[in-house]
């Protein structure tokens, strides 16, 4: 696609408050393919402006007129899934089939979810007495990561839109082009002016004078945990409502009753997919002392498997970043079983898919997220040992538990402190609640849990 050299706002592609712009770079090959405008604090005053004009029309849209408008834009994101697949791949780096089958595939999938929620929801329901209203917030400030371009952008967007507040975006600097292709979608669906708002632009200008804008009613952040700490502390200053989904460090706990080879397979794949930049990843992999030599042997041989079809890292800082960690592990005394911290290529921000065996829990790379297909295979020797390593971390996004039955499975994710637990290799749900335990975050996206985000209540007495 082209890139647009302004900003959306108010249903219109306006010219930018500033001159300066983000270069976007193809890190496969490291060229720049495209400039975007960098937004300043006017762009966003005029983005929120524009939001809160239209705000009580939506509001006041009929849930069933809401519900088509979504759907609409559901239909033209399926008409234009081939350019979202190559849009992505361009700025991110996903090879092309997994962009087709993930990055424009999930988010297809959560708008049309998202379409029947807005038709179905009970936004009306009677408690004794009382009539209790659910209502939108207001003016949603929502601040998005490059790891999922699209997806990280519909799961706040057609919620929202859904309760009937308006919006206004600052996507990723690395991944911008997918947000303008978002904006036109949106257009083309015949959503009214203003209701949904593009700022692009860099984190601390476009994204901090977002977060800290009086005009936002509600700030939907997921990136860093660092970030989201200070996005935080920002908004409770102001006694805004805040929704936080932030880094992970999941488990994937493979107890002595499982299918082992499956368990171990699904688990390196599960790592490797995305290049290892998926909040929810299961990046520690759990294995009891019986099965362990064998465990480590056959995620070593499923990481050599992947070799040339993982995508490159998203940028030089990341590239840096990860090859430090593994780095970091090999000093730390981990054994390398797959991969390293060489760059495998010449040119792009490639990583080898990476294994680790001999970790221990407290190692900085069993305790950090790392971002990076680096995968670290802890030893336990009974069950309670298993929990304690699966919940000491600071995180609790995601995790995993295989058994030779779902009921053994399901009485050890229990028992752990995350979000969500894939038993058996469990499918992906997107009306599923998503979001973390601990300093995993604030709130949940996805399904109706994620629509309520976005609702507040008014109780009548009669
Ligand atoms: P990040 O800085 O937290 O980026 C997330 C979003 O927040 C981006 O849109 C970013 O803008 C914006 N931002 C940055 N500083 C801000 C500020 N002071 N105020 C308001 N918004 C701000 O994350 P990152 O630097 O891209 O990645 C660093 C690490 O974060 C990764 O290695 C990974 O561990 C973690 N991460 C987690 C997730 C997740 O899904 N949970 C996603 C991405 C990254 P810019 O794009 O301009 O920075
Ligand atoms: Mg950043």
């Amino acid at each position: 696609m082209k890139a647009h050299d302004g900003m959306y706002i108010g249903g219109e592609w306006r010219v930018a408050a500033g001159t300066d712009t983000i270069a976007v770079v193809n890190p496969a090959d490291e060229q720049v393919i495209a400039h975007v405008p960098a937004g300043v604090a006017e762009d966003v005053d005029a983005a929120v402006f524009a939001a809160h004009e239209a705000f009580p029309a939506w509001a006041a849209t009929p849930p069933a007129e809401r519900a088509a408008r979504i759907a609409a834009l559901r239909d033209v994101l399926v008409a234009r899934k081939d350019e979202i697949a190559e849009t992505v791949t361009a700025e991110l780096g996903a090879p092309l089939q997994f962009s087709q089958m993930v990055h424009a595939g999930v988010p297809i999938l959560v708008a049309g979810s998202y379409a029947e929620l807005a038709a179905s929801y009970a936004f009306e329901e009677k408690v004794g007495n009382s009539t209790v209203y659910a209502e939108p917030v207001g003016v949603v400030g929502a601040i998005t990561p490059w790891n999922y371009p699209l997806h990280q952008i519909v799961a706040k967007v057609a919620p929202a839109l859904a309760a009937g507040c308006t919006v206004v975006l600052k996507p990723a600097e690395d991944t911008p082009l997918t947000a303008q292709l978002f904006a036109e979608a949106v257009h083309e669906a015949g959503i009214p002016a203003g209701v949904f708002n593009l700022v692009t632009g860099l984190g601390p200008v476009a994204g901090q004078a977002l977060a800290g804008h009086p005009g936002v009613d509600l700030v939907s952040f997921t990136g860093s945990t660092a970030v989201g700490k200070q996005i935080g502390a920002t908004a409770g200053a102001a006694v805004k409502r805040v929704a936080l989904e932030l880094g992970g460090k999941s488990a994937n706990v493979i107890l002595p009753s499982a299918d082992l080879a499956k368990a171990v397979g699904v688990g390196v794949a599960n790592v490797m997919g995305n290049s290892g930049q998926t909040c929810s990843a299961w990046t520690r992999m759990l294995v009891h002392t019986s099965q362990y030599d064998e465990a480590v042997a056959l995620a070593a041989e499923a990481a050599a498997k992947y070799g040339d079809r993982i995508g490159p890292l998203v940028n030089a800082k990341q590239h840096t970043r990860v090859r430090g960690y593994i780095e970091k592990g090999v000093a730390e005394g981990a054994r390398l079983v797959a991969g390293g911290p060489e760059a495998p290529r010449e040119q792009g921000y490639f990583v080898s898919p990476t294994v680790f065996a001999d970790v221990t829990p407290e190692m900085t790379i069993a305790q950090e997220e790392i971002f990076g297909p680096v995968v670290s295979i802890i030893r336990y020797e009974d069950e309670d040992e298993a929990l304690r390593i699966a919940n000491g971390t600071v995180y609790g996004l995601a995790g995993a538990v295989w058994a030779a039955d779902d009921a053994e499975a399901v009485a050890f994710a229990r028992r752990m402190d995350t979000g969500q637990v894939d038993i058996n290799g469990g499918r992906f749900n997107p009306l599923a609640p998503f979001g973390g335990y601990k300093q995993s975050g604030v709130g949940r996206e996805l399904g109706a849990h994620g629509l309520s985000e976005y609702l507040q209540t008014k109780s009548l007495q009669f």
